[in-house]
């Protein structure tokens, strides 16, 4: 945990430009945007992964995708349609092991 990233963004020892923050999540733009909108909506608490969570984190994940559904209409592109991805564990394509979800946007997505 004391490695993580994302624990020392939500920290403010890592300099990430905070689009949304209350006291459960943060979001910010992903360093290496893989769509025009590419948000990180990501909670304060260091869960690993999906495969981490406990009964007591389903208000949180909740939170999250309304968080999402917001994010997508801040940044105009709910209408049009956009991703929420989550990888899981190494062979899930997770390199950050503090679970986040990404929305990707603004661009068409195919299949
Ligand atoms: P994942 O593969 O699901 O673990 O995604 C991790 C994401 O975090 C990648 O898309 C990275 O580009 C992004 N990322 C890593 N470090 C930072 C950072 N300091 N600020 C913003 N995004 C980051
Ligand atoms: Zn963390």
């Amino acid at each position: 945990m004391n490695d993580c990233v994302f624990c020392k963004i939500v920290e403010g020892k890592q300099e990430a430009e905070l689009l949304y923050k209350d006291d459960a999540l943060i979001v910010f733009r992903d360093i290496n945007p893989k769509a025009p909108t590419h948000l990180l909506i990501v909670p304060r608490k260091h869960i690993k992964s999906v495969n981490e969570l406990e009964d007591w984190d389903k208000e949180l994940m909740g939170k999250i995708f309304l968080i999402a559904k917001e994010m997508a209409v801040k940044e105009g592109v709910s209408a049009e349609g956009y991703k929420l991805i989550i990888n899981v564990g190494r062979g899930g394509g997770q390199i950050v092991e503090h679970l986040h979800l990404h929305l990707l946007g603004g661009k068409r997505f195919e299949e």
